[in-house]
């Protein structure tokens, strides 16, 4: 029997080792598909050792959950779009979540001799699950605005927030009080179900508030809650490879967080609390006139450039325009110049969303400049070519003190010789403000889908 443990718990380590080097693998763009797929064996290699556990009496609906899981996951990760991936991410944080949840909800049902410390633990998964869960489906109704009427992509705020979130975190430490010294009465049932139903509203309180632009930092904070969750119901089970894989997402999900609000140069307290503040709109006035330019003339530019830096953001994303970049760049280093990109950490609608994108169409990755490398160079380039970015190539960020996004660190397109910038009409990026860079004397808009607009330019070069 010990035999069987220690082999159990062999495999365990070589799972958790598989693990950590996935991870490591994935901290760049060229090892990332290995460090997937290293991680993925790692999950198989478990899950099969897992089955093989004494302690499980029945295999039918373990094989049922199994197939079903499977199916789903495999027909969600082919129909999902990129565009759509933080979305996917969100959703599965918060099925995570509740896996946790319902794991450490069964262990309080069926077990009936719980003592105090595991009751703890038990709520602990049950608490941290629940808020992961409902948290995540209200980021994904955020980001997907799917369910709009209902959630809004902005922070939601009322009066008495900050009180009736108050209450709610006394109420759930007066119920987990009561599971944990009278586990066994008739009551206890009702104190666990108040609990679980009180840890649910709080994630949803604790998302709302928070607005459209601070999501990548709440959903990576999540991410980390449902590393958590799983290390709480790990304990619960006394199952060490659920321990570590929880504390590896909990602590990966942290460091995440943090990368992620020092790109937006905010704490995370700030991101937390600061739509409890009342929001003062603030009257931006900006100086100068749109120059709209035709991508044919863009063309005669773009000719005579010696040195072009690529902003890429969101809208690179929707156009799909990755690909006609890629040949567009081509095109301008055998006419003799020097093509690089800019990434800003936070373009697009999730960490690494430009490096993803532009390393599916092939574009070397020593081309992909981070943020600070390509603002020292930016006053020498001349043609920055903002592709669907908005917020993060935004100069109010550095010249209007009253902005939402001040203090933020963008990539510096105003600086540079020239800006054309491709995007379909006016309309405002994800933090929903004006953004002045289009109106700079350097600046020409370049109206129309960015792929359509590339192609145009390419075919220009290839007359
Ligand atoms: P933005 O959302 O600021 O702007 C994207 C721009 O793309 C829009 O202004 C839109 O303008 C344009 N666009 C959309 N479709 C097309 C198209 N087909 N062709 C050309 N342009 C198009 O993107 P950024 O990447 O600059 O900034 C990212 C923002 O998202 C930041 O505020 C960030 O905080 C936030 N965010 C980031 C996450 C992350 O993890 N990276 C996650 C969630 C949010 P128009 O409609 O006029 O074409």
């Amino acid at each position: 029997m010990l035999n069987t443990e220690l082999i159990i718990n062999a495999v365990y380590v070589l799972s958790a080792a598989l693990f950590i080097l996935g991870l490591k693998l994935l901290s760049h763009p060229s090892t990332a598909r290995r460090g997937n797929k290293l991680s993925a064996i790692g999950m198989l290699v478990a899950i099969c050792v897992t089955l093989t556990d004494q302690n499980i009496l029945a295999y039918e609906w373990i094989i049922v959950a199994i197939i079903a899981g499977s199916a789903v996951g495999a027909f969600i990760a082919k129909k999902v779009q990129l565009t759509e991936m933080p979305e996917m991410v969100s959703l599965l944080n918060g099925v995570g979540g509740l896996a946790s949840l319902l794991v450490a909800l069964a262990m309080l049902e069926t077990d009936t001799a719980i003592d105090s410390y595991l009751a703890i633990i038990v709520l602990l998964a049950i608490a941290i699950g629940g808020i992961t869960f409902s948290g995540s489906v209200v980021a994904w109704a955020k980001l997907s605005g799917k369910v709009a009427k209902l959630i809004s992509s902005g922070s939601t705020v009322f009066s008495g927030q900050a009180f009736v979130n108050a209450f709610i975190v006394i109420a759930i430490f007066v119920l987990g009080a009561l599971v944990v010294i009278y586990p066994q009465t008739a009551n206890s049932t009702v104190y666990v179900y108040s609990f679980v139903a009180l840890c649910i509203v709080l994630g949803v309180m604790l998302v709302i508030p928070i607005g459209g632009a601070d999501m990548p930092v709440v959903i990576s904070l999540l991410n980390s809650y449902s590393g958590l969750a799983a290390c709480a119901a790990g304990m619960a089970l006394n199952n060490n490879l659920l321990i570590v894989a929880g504390a590896l997402v909990g602590a990966s999900g942290i460091i995440l967080t943090s990368v992620m609000c020092k790109a937006m140069n905010r704490s995370l307290i700030n991101v937390l609390f600061s739509g409890f503040q009342a929001v003062k709109a603030t009257e931006i006035k900006i100086e100068g006139e749109v120059k709209p330019l035709a991508a044919d003339d863009a063309y005669y530019v773009l000719e005579a450039a010696q040195s072009v830096v690529v902003i890429p953001g969101y809208g690179m994303a929707v156009a799909q325009a990755q690909h006609a970049m890629k040949e567009l760049q081509v095109l301008l280093e055998e006419n003799g110049a020097e093509v690089v990109y800019g990434i800003h950490p936070v373009a697009g609608r999730m960490p690494g969303h430009m490096n993803v994108l532009l390393a599916e169409a092939d574009v070397p990755y020593e081309l992909l400049l981070e943020m600070d490398e390509v603002n020292a160079r930016m006053a020498n380039f001349d043609v920055a070519i903002v592709i669907g970015a908005n917020d993060v190539v935004n100069p109010a960020a550095r010249e209007i003190e009253g902005s939402p996004i001040y203090g933020m660190p963008i990539i510096n397109a105003d600086l540079a010789k020239n800006v054309f910038i491709l995007k379909r009409g006016m309309a405002s990026g994800f933090a929903g403000i004006e953004n002045p860079l289009f109106f700079k004397d350097n600046a020409r808009m370049i109206f129309g889908d960015a792929k359509d607009t590339i192609n145009t330019i390419i075919r220009q070069f290839s007359d």
